[in-house]
């Protein structure tokens, strides 16, 4: 990832993490949302995504099941500085969801420009593909177009495993 990229893909996080701290969504700190067989969702992430993270994350073992993300440990997140944007957004508070939605919209679109506008092709998949990738691959080694969601307009980057 070049460093205009990086840039630019952080400045989607900045704009998240501002909309999510007016918006206030409530958070119980369960822990629940980071175990995705546990709370019947899949974390789908971009390449982008997966390169901040893993730049950043603690070791962690190989290969990693899609049950959890291996950077909880106790109950809380050891990846919170380069967690992807559906660890930020994603709160379970029912009053925020309609807020989420959109939060989340906003912040795909503008992945997708920065893929458009830098040339560097779209890959978006659950969070153990890229996880089990080698770590010196580059996004376009990725093939995480075969896993994109069925639907080009996903509502959260975390999608219900009875939502497809
Ligand atoms: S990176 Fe952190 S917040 Fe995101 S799923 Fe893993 S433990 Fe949870």
């Amino acid at each position: 990832m070049t460093d205009e990229v990086r840039k630019d893909v952080l400045a989607v996080y900045a704009d998240a993490d501002a909309a999510i701290a007016e918006a206030r969504p409530r958070c119980d700190a369960s822990g629940r949302c980071c175990r995705f067989t546990e709370y019947g969702h899949t974390l789908f992430i971009s390449a982008f995504e997966a390169e901040i993270l893993l730049e950043r994350a603690p070791f962690y073992e190989q290969p990693v099941s899609r049950d959890g993300c291996p950077f909880q440990i106790e109950g809380l997140c050891t990846a919170r500085d380069s967690r992807p944007l559906g660890c930020r957004i994603y709160f379970c508070d029912p009053g925020y969801e309609a807020r989420m939605s959109e939060i989340t919209e906003d912040a795909l679109a503008k992945l997708k420009r920065i893929a458009d506008v830098h040339g560097t092709g779209w890959h978006y998949a659950p969070l153990h593909h890229f996880l089990n990738a080698p770590r010196e691959a580059g996004p376009n080694d990725r093939a995480g177009d075969s896993m994109t969601p069925p639907v080009t307009r996903v509502p959260l980057p975390v999608v219900n495993h009875s939502g497809g």
